[in-house]
């Protein structure tokens, strides 16, 4: 990618925020961050960063000075494949790749991930299916997603889509489960214990930054 989003822009101690760091450290292991030697071994192992507007090393700075709005709204984290190269080498036993979902989870919460890049759409729109239904049904995904992303591409894909109606492979109903109010349960308790903590939680347990 090659959106150039920030160095190169003064930034005043005043526009960065510093509770950021303790945001994303609140998740379980998430402390580890404060470590990091700044050694670049994670930037190295990691296959994707060559196409990331920051390296796995430079988010890890950035979200320690309180860079929030440039972390959140990088495509770094939405470019992450998860193959967890940079946590197996990190000499600091940071869990990057943990964090890397952290800044994604709360990039969604704040609604700050890059506008119309469909990974985080499909994210979002993925986890609210599961969420709502139990269960997620492709085409009903595949309309929202290309709803808020690029509406235009619906008619570019009609063919393929009427011709996988026609043969049984997607289907318009729903799918949906039992229950699903048990399943809400689970995932809010879920939701509680790994998402990051927001500044009012970081603040009711002495977490925040004076
Ligand atoms: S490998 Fe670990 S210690 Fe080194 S820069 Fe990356 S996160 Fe920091
Ligand atoms: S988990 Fe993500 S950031 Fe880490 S090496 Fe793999 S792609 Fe890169």
């Amino acid at each position: 990618m090659n959106k150039w989003q920030g160095w190169r822009k003064i930034r005043y101690e005043s526009d960065l925020d510093p509770q950021f760091v303790n945001e994303i450290a609140s998740i379980p292991g998430g402390e580890k961050l404060y470590s990091c030697i700044q050694c670049g071994t994670c930037s190295g192992m990691c296959p994707i960063s060559p196409y990331m507007d920051y390296t796995p090393r430079q988010i890890i700075a950035m979200i320690r000075a309180g860079f929030k709005g440039e972390v959140l709204s990088s495509y770094t984290t939405w470019l992450c494949a998860s193959c967890y190269s940079c946590t197996v080498e990190c000499p600091k036993d940071i869990k990057l790749t943990d964090i890397m979902y952290a800044a994604k989870r709360l990039a969604i919460r704040e609604k700050v991930y890059p506008k119309r890049f469909p990974t985080p759409v499909l994210a979002s729109e993925f986890f609210k299916a599961v969420e709502n239904y139990g269960r997620s049904t492709e085409s009903w995904l595949l309309v929202n997603l290309f709803m808020k992303t690029n509406p235009f591409k619906i008619f570019k894909q009609m063919g393929l889509g009427l011709r996988l109606f026609s043969q049984g492979r997607l289907s318009p109903k729903r799918e949906s489960i039992k229950r699903r109010g048990e399943l809400k349960s689970i995932l809010k308790v879920l939701e509680k214990e790994h998402m990051v903590k927001s500044k009012d939680e970081l603040v009711s347990t002495g977490k925040e930054i004076a």
